[in-house]
């Protein structure tokens, strides 16, 4: 063991600069069956099993710059990073997975790549070259990739190419992903196709042929894989791996077969078993620490706990987009990852708040949840059936936390139903409303694009000393994410907190406001950012938390 620490360390001192390594993953077959999933946990496993730096980049091909202006019911989340880029989910997957926060170089779409490629020729760049796709676009690509190696000192740097190979939309990109190979060496560059087995129930038996097609069109286009991962319902059987093997020259040891499994935290413990970090570092040339350190552990913990028996916790979302439940999804995973350190387990009741009309509807509805949670959002559909909610739960003494827009319809549910302030609204509600509770902030006022507008990414929160805020977070200073465009009227502070609304945090330097809370109330907070964004297995939000503790004594 020491001999292989060792190693590693004269690796690294008897080169001047350390080479960066490549993984680069691609799908055949078909999309969705967990590309992200395999890439984020061959990560974790590399970095928390054997202490190597990694660093993940997701291309999208879609000619979006980035997430922002995407609608959450036909895309999923938008995700948000510290540094204010608005991202696919999967880089918030990525963050959970490595415990590791990630920046705008970790995230590359069509259209942020050919919108620098057009800034470069609008300012002359090409020195009056017919820009094309082979060289300029590639070579961007490249330099984006390796960019990334150098900024994050990473041992390693994963590219998941969105997508399956032979889509248009990422067809330049695979070829970029060739000539790194041919640049680099072969031998720093390992190649990871994730293909998928049918198993059409009218045969009961698995098929290979839509893999090998799809793996010989990768081989097409001048690409060797060095491990092909098969996604499939059931596990492949050796007969199935020779076939894959055979027909795509990878030894029948780097075939792995990776089936449905419904834990994802287990998933880089399956990975181990079968050794592929082994086999990754292998193809490499990677030298590494075998013994795990203590994180990878506490994922091992982690993720036994969530296979054990724990007291059931019923927790009410509100919102919009509940038939898609990826528009929700880290608000899921920091449920699903925070219970087991309270040795509970988290199921959801969906509250459709758009059918919400009367009071009673809500009674109904919530008479069984030990918590109810009122998400982010955007505009007035559903808006009147959260309020209801909130007020519900603050009456019935129920758990709630707020979240974003969440905050901001509880400053009006308080505003109208303690303060007397009948007519208090959102101007995001009602533009004309009379009582502005909740306003656009000043400096969004003007502004005609959407795109990367909101208040975005980590800011500064101070938090009021000897509040519930401060027993929760056992500090003064907290760093948060942020992604909204209005806020509580700076107005209306004083008769909220003469009616006895406490707000904990807030901005250092502004007034805005960031967290409020109700003293008498077993636990009734929400928070202005988007606590689920920074939230990792290893960390899981104190105020989720503090939620659950108080939805389990319900
Ligand atoms: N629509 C609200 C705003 O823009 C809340 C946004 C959100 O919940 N992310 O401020």
């Amino acid at each position: 063991m020491r001999r292989k620490e060792n190693s590693l360390k004269a690796n690294k001192d008897s080169t001047t600069s350390k080479k960066t390594k490549y993984v680069v993953v691609v799908g055949s077959v078909i999309s969705g069956v967990g590309k992200g999933t395999f890439t984020a946990s061959l990560a974790n496993l590399l970095k928390l099993a054997h202490g190597l730096k990694v660093a993940p980049l997701k291309f999208d091909g879609y000619l979006n710059y980035d997430a922002g202006t995407l609608n959450p019911y036909r895309h999923g989340e938008v995700f948000v990073l510290d540094d204010g880029t608005e991202c696919d989910l999967d880089l918030g997957s990525y963050e959970r997975m490595i415990n590791q926060n990630l920046t705008h170089h970790n995230y590359l779409t069509a259209g942020k790549l050919f919108k620098t490629i057009i800034d470069k020729e609008r300012r002359g760049e090409y020195l009056g070259r017919d820009v094309q796709f082979i060289p300029h676009v590639t070579n961007e690509i490249k330099s984006y990739v390796k960019k990334l190696g150098e900024i994050s000192d990473a041992d390693v740097v994963l590219v998941e190419v969105g997508g399956t190979i032979g889509d248009l939309e990422n067809s330049y990109f695979i070829e970029a992903m060739r000539e790194l190979a041919y640049e680099e060496g072969k031998e720093n560059i390992c190649f990871i196709n994730v293909v998928y087995i049918l198993e059409p129930k009218s045969l009961g038996e698995q098929k290979t042929k839509a893999a090998q097609l799809g793996t010989r069109r990768l081989m097409g286009l001048g690409i060797q894989p060095d491990m092909i991962v098969c996604r499939s319902e059931h596990p492949i059987s050796k007969k199935i791996k020779e076939k894959v093997s055979v027909y795509s020259n990878v030894p029948v040891d780097r075939i792995i077969s990776l089936p449905d499994h419904d834990v994802i935290y287990e998933i880089p413990l399956i990975l181990a078993e079968k050794k592929v970090d082994e086999k990754v570092c292998d193809i490499l040339g990677l030298k590494f620490k075998e013994k795990p350190s203590n994180d990878f552990k506490r994922w091992e913990e982690l993720a036994r706990k969530m296979r054990g028996v724990r007291k059931e916790v019923n927790i009410a979302i509100t919102g919009k987009y509940t038939d898609v439940h990826d528009a929700y999804i880290s608000i899921l995973s920091t449920l699903e990852h925070t219970a087991p350190y309270l040795n509970a387990k988290v199921s959801i009741k969906w509250i459709e708040t758009s059918k919400i009309e009367k009071y009673t509807d809500v009674e109904e509805m919530l008479k069984d949840v030990n918590g109810v949670i009122v998400p982010g959002g955007f505009g007035s559909r559903g808006a009147e059936g959260k309020i209801m909610c909130i007020r519900y739960a603050r009456e019935n003494n129920i758990p709630f936390l707020g979240l974003c827009f969440g905050f901001q319809l509880a400053c009006i549910e308080y505003a109208r139903n303690v303060c007397g302030l009948k007519n208090a609204n959102s101007t995001e509600i009602d533009p004309n409303t009379k009582t502005p509770i909740v306003i656009i902030l000043p400096e969004k006022r003007n502004l005609k694009e959407m795109g990367g507008t909101l208040r975005l990414g980590g800011q500064d929160v101070e938090i009021k000393p000897g509040t519930k805020a401060h027993k929760i977070y056992g500090k003064t200073l907290i760093r948060e994410r942020f992604r909204h465009r209005y806020e509580l009227n700076p107005e209306y502070i004083e008769v909220l907190e003469k009616h006895g609304l406490v707000f904990s945090g807030k901005a250092p330097k502004r007034e805005i406001m960031q967290i409020l809370e109700l003293p008498n109330h077993p636990f009734f907070m929400a928070t202005q950012f988007h606590p689920e964004f920074t939230s990792k297995p290893l960390n899981p939000s104190p105020i989720f938390k503090a939620f659950l503790e108080a939805a389990l004594k319900v």
